[in-house]
């Protein structure tokens, strides 16, 4: 069936263990889980099954490491991150394969992610030397005021499978490029990317105990709580759901931890009738359908206005018709299988609600037994109202709800009717109402006739229920950082 990846071409990439403090390591307990193929469902790998007493070890290791890596110039800190950047490029087919193999994402977006990925190295190399301080005039008489900005310390990091090697290098880009060391927790699903990436670090050159990972599945709670009430992390950033989100943001509530959080959205896409209907039809394929519809920032609720329904409708459909679904690595896929047999199951249910209440399906709606347990067809349903669960639930899989709108306020209020706001699209060639729009959507980001908005030059995060901080850009350092002020008195 095409399932299979070839084998990575330098073989020391695929790991059995994990890397804690500068050494491949097991669970102290013995225990693994395994791995597995979401096409296929085989069995790729064995990772250790870290528990609390592994995750203490590992956040003791990152404790040991700040005082003389937090001492070096930001100059030096770039040198290992730029490395560490080099030598991602120079293996982006394995780590590609990787990513395809245990996330299953056609091996052609794979290796786009793996550039991704990189790319935040780089950019926070850049950063790590231009991180300053203010001199401020101050307001009393002979006293001299100015700020320096600190590490925060030790961080726990926590990322989600959908984007198996980029999540992880957004967090600890800027962290090291601060001065701070990390505990990270790897995916439960994809765990293998992210040891390739500490294999790399080692490589790279980085101190030993300033990168440490904890690789759990069934104990994944139980390292969540580890990090979080730990009084040694001073910092958590997580990306993934809304509901785990706040969790860790009450378990961090007792030692009072700076956080960051990047969580679910349910971004509204909206095509106005005075919009190129081309180029609308190609930025709602890219931002609905990429990884099977499996992103954050994934276009959830289509909204399209009455005089181009059908039009657009049409030629949506058209385009979903030429996608090739099977495993990443087969000839001419376009488009892989959903993570697990759960998320087949959320996006069978909002098909099936959808269709109960009078959506019609244009193309897809089933399951596709015949290629693999985790795939459904890529979908599209038409006459879409605000009562489906898909109107108010995050679907991540590959199903394009279009809903149709009259005019622009109705369209903004129905927009804004989320919980979450993390990302907004929409498609107008009035240039008025392109800075009207951009203001009024309640979300972190804007995709303005474009359906791809993930840069590393450009602040990510929400607003409302999807959290707070920016990864990426100028702001992503601030995050892993404290504004110390200093007064001098009687001068
Ligand atoms: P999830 O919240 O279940 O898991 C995310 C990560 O948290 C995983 O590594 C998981 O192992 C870990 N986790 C789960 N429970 C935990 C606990 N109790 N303590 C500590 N860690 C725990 O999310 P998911 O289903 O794996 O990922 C999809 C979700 O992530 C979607 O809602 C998506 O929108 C969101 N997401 C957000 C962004 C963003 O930048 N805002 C990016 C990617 C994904």
């Amino acid at each position: 069936m095409g399932h299979s990846v070839p084998p990575l071409n330098d073989p020391s990439l695929l790991k059995s263990q994990t890397y804690v403090n500068g050494e491949w390591i097991g669970a102290k307990s013995g225990k693994t889980f395994e791995v597995t193929d979401p096409a296929t469902g085989a069995v790729i790998g064995k990772v250790p099954e870290m528990n609390r007493a592994d995750t203490e070890a590992a956040i003791a290791a990152a404790a040991a490491a700040l005082p003389s890596f937090r001492k070096l110039t930001g100059r030096e800190r770039a040198r290992m991150l730029r490395k560490w950047y080099q030598l991602m490029i120079d293996n982006a087919d394995d780590i590609a394969k990787l990513i395809t193999w245990e996330n299953g994402k056609p091996f052609a977006d794979a290796k786009g992610e793996v550039t991704y990925a990189a790319n935040f190295f780089e950019w926070f190399s850049e950063e790590a030397p231009r991180v300053y301080g203010s001199t401020i005039p101050a307001s009393v008489a002979g006293n001299r005021v100015y700020t320096i900005k600190e590490p925060v310390g030790v961080c726990g990091l926590i990322t989600p499978w959908n984007f198996p090697a980029a999540m992880i290098t957004r967090k600890i880009g800027p962290a090291l490029a601060a001065g701070c060391t990390v505990v990270a927790k790897s995916p439960g699903e994809t765990p293998l990317t992210a040891s390739a990436l500490a294999e790399l670090a080692h490589r790279a050159g980085i101190p030993k105990g300033v990168v440490n990972f904890v690789t759990a599945l069934s104990n994944t709670a139980e390292v969540g709580e580890t990090i979080t009430s730990s009084k040694t992390v001073k910092k958590v950033s997580f990306t993934g759901s809304t509901g785990v989100g706040k969790l860790l943001m009450k378990q961090s509530s007792d030692t009072l931890k700076k956080l960051s959080f990047e969580l679910g959205g349910n971004a509204p896409f909206i095509v106005f009738d005075d919009a190129d209907l081309e180029i609308a039809v190609a930025g709602a394929i890219t931002s609905k359908f990429r990884s099977s519809g499996q992103t954050c920032v994934c276009a959830n609720r289509i909204f399209v206005q009455s005089g181009i329904y059908d039009e657009f409708a049409e030629k949506f459909t058209e385009k979903v018709k030429s996608f090739k679904v099977g495993g990443g690595y087969g000839d001419g896929v376009t488009h892989g299988p959903l993570i697990h047999e759960r998320a087949v199951s959320k996006v069978e249910s909002h098909v099936q609600d959808a269709i109960n209440q009078g959506g019609k399906v244009l193309i897809g709606g089933q399951k596709m037994p015949d290629v693999g347990s985790n795939f459904f067809q890529p979908t599209v349903i038409r006459d879409m109202t605000s009562d489906m669960r898909l109107a108010s639930e995050e679907t991540f899989g590959p199903v394009a709800g279009l809903f149709k709108f009259e005019n622009e306020a109705d369209v903004v209020k129905l927009a804004n009717s989320a919980d979450v706001g993390l990302a907004g699209y929409f498609f107008s060639k009035d240039i008025q109402r392109c800075y009207r729009v951009a203001e009024a959507l309640e979300v972190g980001m804007v995709g303005v006739n474009t359906g791809l908005i993930s840069d590393p030059a450009a602040p990510f995060g929400g607003v409302k229920e999807s959290g707070f901080g920016r990864e990426g850009s100028m702001l992503g350092v601030e995050e892993y950082m404290i504004t110390k002020m200093v007064t001098l008195g009687g001068m």
